[in-house]
């Protein structure tokens, strides 16, 4: 039985669903194979990802694929209550997600989404595999294999891949060219800032924002803040993508000088510890800062708390924290990710991409997983082809194709 907030929510849920249904062609595609050939006929799903309309749209159409899924979040504060009580609604489906669920209920939440013995997982930031890698050891030698969306789930799954850890291949859908070029860059570009301006209502041009991690996502957005009019100062660690962001036409400098120069923050790195109490008191009174990579300890939370005289609510999803130098700092959706826990995460047309990637991953590791092995493995290329070319005629944008003649010339050495 789903356990969500309140059924009657539905109706605004499945209108969320509805919009964005109409605005994800490819996966719209895909339902209608699905449908057709069913690739998960008799097959339990277990899926751990934003519980929002884009992922609810994914759920129905592994269901029509003849799969049972069962669907929790991936972050408590991107969950949308009536979202969760539209899907909750659908047949072959159950749902385990509140919005605003404790760390407890939030982990009560996954491990009710895993009872059913799940045959495949998809997960977004390692949670769900995690919990099958320690606590509920158990259902992994039933789990054929599972998907991997983000950044960060990968990284963790590959040091478990290092150590002979990992109980089942996982699917590294992040490292697709069609995600990470478009969902990590165009997404977070946009959702980010969508996030951040509804929540602020500020205005960015003429300000100094400070983007931590020049990555795909810290590129992304970065490429937004010029177009808003800010001034951008880039922090790095990487001395490749430091000189990248330079040569890109951006400042950069180490976090202990930028500190005193932003009006705004945004860390993006997957890291820990970007911002911290060493900074906060180099920061300008009314600075915001915000995160929008995996982890709410990039902007040090328990930092902030621990050196503050005075928190308060000043708006939804903002708490001011007052220093002993008397100087306010704005943190933005608790320093978790500002675009799914103050907005509605990345537009319908980018997870219609990455959402693509995952079903027919998914479809594949079906078919193929009895001989992957225990390991972390690429999108196979011609899926990563399909949903680019799948895209483009939905759009529609016609491109070239290679000549035989050139075919022969580009696998030549001498001609
Ligand atoms: P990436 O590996 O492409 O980029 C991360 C960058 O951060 C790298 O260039 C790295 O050198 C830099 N970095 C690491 N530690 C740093 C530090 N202490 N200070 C400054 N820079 C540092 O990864 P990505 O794909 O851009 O993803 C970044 C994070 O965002 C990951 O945690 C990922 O899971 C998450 N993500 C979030 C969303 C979202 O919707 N908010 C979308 C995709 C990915
Ligand atoms: N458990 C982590 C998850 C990292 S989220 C956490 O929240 O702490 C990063 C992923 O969210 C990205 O890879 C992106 O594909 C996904 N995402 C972004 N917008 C989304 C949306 N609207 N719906 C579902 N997933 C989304």
């Amino acid at each position: 039985m789903s356990v969500i907030k309140d059924p009657s929510l539905a109706p605004s849920g499945l209108q969320k669903i509805n919009w964005v249904k109409a605005n994800m062609p490819v996966l719209s595609n895909i339902e209608s194979e699905f449908l057709k050939e069913k690739p998960f006929d008799g097959i339990k799903i277990t899926l751990s990802v934003h519980m929002e309309a884009k992922t609810a749209y994914l759920v129905t159409v592994l269901a029509s694929g003849g799969a049972s899924v069962y669907a929790t979040g991936s972050n408590p504060l991107s969950t949308q209550d009536d979202v969760a009580a539209a899907l909750a609604s659908f047949d072959n489906v159950e749902v385990f997600a509140v919005h605003g669920a404790s760390p407890e209920e939030y982990e009560s939440h996954i491990e009710a989404a895993l009872a059913c013995r799940p045959e495949v997982v998809i997960d977004d930031g390692g949670d769900l595999v995690n919990m099958l890698h320690t606590k509920r050891q158990d259902l992994a030698a039933n789990v054929r294999g599972g998907c991997e969306e983000t950044t960060t789930g990968i990284l963790r799954l590959r040091a478990m891949e290092k150590e002979n850890a990992l109980m089942f291949p996982m699917i590294a859908v992040n490292n697709a060219r069609t995600k990470y070029l478009f969902d990590n860059r165009y997404g977070t570009g946009q959702s980010v800032w969508d996030g951040i301006n509804r929540t602020t209502n500020l205005i960015v041009a003429g300000k100094t924002v400070v983007v931590a991690g020049y990555g795909w996502c810290g590129k992304g957005v970065a490429m937004r803040a010029k177009g808003f009019g800010a001034k951008v100062v880039i922090t790095e660690i990487d001395p490749v993508k430091a000189l990248e962001a330079h040569m890109d036409g951006f400042t950069v400098m180490p976090m202990k000088k930028a500190a005193a120069l932003g009006d705004l923050f945004i860390t993006v790195t997957g890291c820990r510890d970007v911002i911290t109490k060493e900074h906060f008191p180099l920061m300008k009174d009314g600075a915001v800062l915000c995160n929008a990579g995996h982890f709410d300890v990039e902007v040090s939370r328990s930092d902030l708390e621990l050196v503050c005289v005075k928190k308060e609510t000043r708006r939804a999803n903002i708490v001011g924290y007052t220093l002993p130098n008397g100087k306010t700092l704005n943190l933005l959706g608790e320093g978790r990710l500002v675009n799914l826990a103050a907005g509605d995460g990345h537009p319908a047309e980018i997870m219609d991409l990455s959402f693509a990637l995952q079903a027919l991953s998914a479809a594949y590791l079906l078919e193929n997983y009895a001989k992957l092995g225990r390991k972390v493995i690429d999108v196979p290329a011609e899926i990563d082809d399909y949903v680019a070319r799948a895209k483009l005629g939905s759009i529609p944008v016609d491109f070239d194709e290679l000549t035989e003649a050139q075919k022969e010339y580009l696998k030549s050495w001498n001609a």
